[in-house]
């Protein structure tokens, strides 16, 4: 698995990723015509055994600086990572285009982090209107490079609803982008069912973002960004796991749910969730009776692939399912900047499963066609 700013063998320019030894010149050779030119660093097609794949990215982030005016310009500023990437957060399409030819992205789903939980009704309408109809338009400017996820104003449910409604209806987004919970709620309390069930009913999908677990904030100080690395990863573990066990899968059974970062812990360490209520029936509540087995309905979920290295990677896939799995780079934040040689790079998987990974199955989940 490449470390940032490294290369793996199978890689030998920026986007171009050989599968079955060939070479530079007999892999452009075999390259179908190509229609989008418009790259500045001449990216070349994806290909397994000589056949182009396409490949998405489901997460991917942006800022939508008009939005932000709505702020004082000290919080607006604070919205952006304390991270590498983070000035990138404001869309320069040819500077995020070739970002994305680096890594051999043929189309990204944009999403904006969620920092308006705990702002009031008039304000937070306002900002995701102006959040919406941005990322429609980036999107608009080069619809065969760029989809996005809707941002929703969740603390107020019926507004959310709307929101949805007209962020698909209207401008063609792929969905919504949420976070771990909404200001203390978690996504399983009945008060956000009426979101889930138009997104049933519209058939989009749900991009879960974590945000770092704050009720733990003060455990997290220290070295290592552990605000991050351990509460990112446990914030989709936490809502992941409740969507389950109070059962919201069952009740929207055809929920299109898919989890950043691998779902976090979740994806490495599930069966646990299959002994709680047997070592301890007090600790589950007896009204509450599942349709399934609790690690079963991580086969209905999706989860990005953004867990670093190949064993990572095939363990994911054997907890969940290949169909399942769909890249997450974190773009313009550099966690993975080779996720094309990542799958590639993962032994276990069959061609048909890396295709499947590559793109296949977020263009499947997000009604993408190229
Ligand atoms: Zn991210």
């Amino acid at each position: 698995m490449p470390t940032p700013g490294s290369h793996t063998t199978h890689t030998t320019a920026p986007g171009v990723i050989f599968t079955d030894c060939g070479s530079l010149k007999a892999a452009a050779a075999r390259a179908p015509a190509r229609k989008r030119t418009k790259s500045a660093t001449g990216r070349l097609p994806v290909l397994i055994k000589g056949k182009r794949v396409r490949t998405i990215d489901v997460h991917a982030h942006c800022l939508i600086p008009k939005a932000l005016t709505l702020l004082p310009a000290a919080e607006a500023k604070s919205l952006y990572p304390p991270t590498k990437g983070s000035k990138e957060f404001d869309v320069a399409l040819d500077e995020r285009l070739a970002g994305m030819d680096a890594q051999g992205i043929d189309l990204e789903v944009l999403s904006i982090n969620p920092w308006w939980y705990d702002k009031d009704r008039e304000l937070v309408t306002k900002v995701i209107q102006l959040q919406n109809e941005g990322l429609a338009e980036l999107c608009a400017r080069q619809p065969d490079r760029l989809a996005a996820f809707a941002s929703l104003a969740l603390q107020f449910p019926d507004l959310a609803v709307r929101q949805l409604e007209d962020a698909v209806r209207k401008y063609g987004l792929k969905g919504a982008a949420i976070g771990g919970s909404v200001a203390g709620y978690e996504f399983a309390d009945p008060k956000f069912h009426p979101v889930w069930a138009k997104a049933q009913e519209l058939d989009v999908t749900l991009f879960i973002h974590p945000q770092s677990t704050p009720e733990l904030s003060k455990r997290f100080k220290g070295n290592g960004w552990l605000s991050n690395v351990i509460g990112n990863p446990l914030d989709t573990t936490i809502a992941l796991e409740h969507l389950i066990f109070e059962g919201t899968f069952d009740k929207f059974p055809r929920l299109k749910v898919c989890a950043a970062h691998g779902g976090g812990f979740l994806g490495s360490y599930a069966p646990r969730m299959d002994y709680g209520c047997f070592i301890n029936p007090d600790g589950c509540n007896p009204d509450i009776k599942l349709k399934k087995k609790p690690t079963e309905y991580m086969r209905q979920i999706f989860f990005d692939s953004l867990v670093f290295t190949p064993e990572a990677l095939r363990h994911l896939v054997a907890e969940v399912g290949a169909s399942q799995v769909v890249i997450g780079t974190d773009h313009p934040i550099p966690w993975n900047q080779h996720p094309v040689d990542h799958v590639m790079a993962t032994k276990s998987l069959s061609d048909k499963e890396k295709a499947a990974i590559l793109g296949g199955n977020a263009a499947k989940l997000l009604g993408i066609k190229f």
